[in-house]
């Protein structure tokens, strides 16, 4: 990109933001316009289904970089603007009443929707809420006191999470997850069943394996009942759905740019056509970990991605290929995750996932150390990270010995992947 180029950035959320900042900090003087449809200057997400529901965060807590710094940056901000499409032959995109604005880069970072559930009264009702804006986790926070009953519908991060805050507010509890265990997409069976134990142990009403049959309402409208399909009747006086995310794609689809479940990029991010890229949530990339191609919903990689393609704008190449990472918080445990699963790995646990509040897990995957759930113990996650960056080769009876220091498991040759970045969330 030269000093004349324009970078259009649709999108102002933890990759929108990051990559309009990482541009200017790696000296790009072109011209910079970022484009949300919220009217939040970029905020980071995990926050939401966790300290900001609790109360424990205000707004000015979740920028992901100071309001003032757009301004000092030269960066446009558009907020509160929906783009409506995009002319690749122009090199335009077009948005608001008649308004348009011509790029040389245009970088999709469009994000995600959750998944809605497919029931019009459902979703109409004035005590239904999902979680991914600001303005949701707002209106759903006040319904949370002592002695409401919420109903959590999906048994993923999003749903787990905000089961633990709403205990801790006092709120009685229900969660229906429709596969045989929580957080079946994202960890091993062992896990799934600490994370069981855990909520009832901390007085969740659990129903996995099981979907919703119906929904019975009050005469204003308001969610009264969740039938199961086993004639459970669970009384609701608030309903959390989280079903997952659907990718924001609609834009790059009816701009004839390659989609699949994401937008399609290759390693510099890069789209089908060679003027558009896309980070974060909504992009697919070449994924070494897992082979083939891959969506990852998580903040370090958005903030990974946008670093890597704000250099790459700015002239030095710089292809995507970090080990993914994620935590998450539920009550007082960190769970931080490194490494992505197989269903074929081999598992090795370290302490009692019957008893213990604090276990890891590790993947093994050709004799080699791929994947790794640790539990509310930061320093042996940080050798945790070692042993996957490393693919280190260990004996898995010293690995699974929670007496046997990891550190001695390290190997000395060094490996060509890298957990990139690591930037210091605190949550
Ligand atoms: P998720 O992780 O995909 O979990 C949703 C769960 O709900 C899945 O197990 C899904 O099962 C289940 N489900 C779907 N339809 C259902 C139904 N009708 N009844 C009962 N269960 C149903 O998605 P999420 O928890 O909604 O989170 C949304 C996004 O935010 C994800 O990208 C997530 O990773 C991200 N997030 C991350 C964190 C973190 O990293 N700590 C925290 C919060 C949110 P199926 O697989 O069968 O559809």
């Amino acid at each position: 990109m030269s000093d004349n180029d324009h970078v259009v950035i649709v999108g102002a959320g933890q990759a929108g933001g990051d990559l309009a900042a990482n541009l200017r900090e790696k000296a790009f003087s072109g011209r910079i316009t970022l484009i949300g449809d919220e009217d939040s200057y970029p905020y980071s997400r995990p926050p939401l289904s966790k300290a900001y529901l609790l109360g424990n965060k205000i707004r000015s807590d979740l920028l992901v970089r100071s309001d003032e710094m757009y301004g000092r940056f030269d960066i446009d901000v558009k907020l509160g603007t929906r783009v409506k499409s995009i002319d690749r032959q122009r090199k335009r995109i077009t948005f608001g009443e008649s308004e348009h604005l011509d790029y040389d880069a245009l970088v999709l970072a469009t994000g995600g929707s959750p998944r809605t559930y497919p029931d019009e009264r459902l979703n109409s009702s004035s005590n239904v809420f999902y979680m991914r804006a600001l303005d949701q986790v707002e209106r759903l926070r006040p319904h949370l006191t002592s002695g409401t009953r919420l109903t959590v519908i999906g048994g993923g991060y999003i749903g787990l999470e905000v089961a633990a805050v709403a205990r801790t507010l006092g709120v009685a509890v229900t969660v229906i997850e429709r596969e045989q265990r929580l957080l079946a997409r994202v960890t091993s069976p062992v896990m799934s069943s600490f994370f069981d134990r855990i909520h009832r142990e901390e007085g969740v009403a659990l129903h996995t394996g099981r979907s919703v049959s119906g929904f019975d309402f009050s005469p204003d409208r308001e969610l009264s009942r969740v039938v199961l399909d086993d004639g459970t009747i669970i009384e609701t006086d608030v309903c959390l759905i989280g079903i997952g995310l659907q990718p924001n794609t609609a834009l790059a689809e009816a701009a004839g740019v390659e989609v699949n479940d994401g937008i399609i990029v290759d390693s510099l991010l890069q789209t089908s056509d060679p003027s558009i890229f896309a980070v974060g949530d909504v992009a697919r990339y070449p994924c070494s970990e897992s082979g083939g191609t891959r969506r990852l919903e998580s903040i370090p990689n958005s903030t990974e991605q946008a670093r890597a393609l704000a250099q790459t704008l700015v002239g030095n190449p710089a292809p995507y290929n970090a080990i993914p990472w994620f935590w998450s918080d539920q009550y007082e445990l960190k769970l931080q995750v490194v490494g992505l699963i197989s269903p074929s790995d081999a598992v090795v646990v370290r302490g009692d996932p019957q008893h213990d509040r604090s276990i890891s897990v590790f993947y093994i995957r050709n004799d080699e150390v791929r994947a790794a759930d640790v539990v509310s113990n930061p320093r042996e996650f940080a050798m945790a990270r070692k042993l996957v960056t490393k693919r280190a080769v260990v004996d898995p009876a010293k690995l699974g010995d929670a007496s046997f220091p990891l550190k001695d498991l390290l190997p000395v040759v060094n490996s060509s992947f890298s957990v990139g970045g690591m930037p210091a969330y605190h949550h």
